[in-house]
């Protein structure tokens, strides 16, 4: 599984995301046996109900009883094009908890129109974060 395959599931999943905010992440982790669970943002119109895209594909992962991630690959930006999105403080926390040197692949739409990654791990995106 290259990262542009996870980047491209990620893309598919974004579009059944659900966005008041009119902003679309789609997500999808590779586990260590090998299976990919993917997952966009969720929200009610109302506010009262909002889920992130990595959020959703880790909690596909845990009731499917799987526990460990290799990578998981971000997507998002309005409708029509990705930027360079990465997971908000909650998920980022939530990923170092399966492991510090997790990859988090960032697909996104470069100046030339065609779609580019930068990887980071977990540490280095919440340096400092709690972990057992
Ligand atoms: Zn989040």
């Amino acid at each position: 599984m290259t990262n542009r395959e996870l980047i491209n599931m990620a893309i598919e999943v974004r579009k059944n995301a659900i966005s008041p905010t009119k902003y679309y992440v789609g997500a999808a982790l590779l586990t260590e046996s090998g299976k990919v669970y993917t997952g966009c943002n969720l929200g009610t119109e109302d506010g009262i109900f909002n889920i992130c895209a990595e959020r959703v594909a880790i909690c596909k992962m845990l009731s499917e009883g799987e526990k460990k991630f290799t990578k998981i690959a971000v997507v998002g930006g309005p409708e029509d094009k990705l930027i360079y999105t990465t997971p908000c403080g909650v998920c980022r926390q939530l990923i170092m908890t399966f492991g510090t040197d997790i990859e988090v692949v960032m697909g996104y739409t470069n100046e030339n129109g065609e779609i580019d990654e930068k990887i980071m791990k977990i540490n280095e995106l919440l340096p400092g974060g709690f972990s057992m």
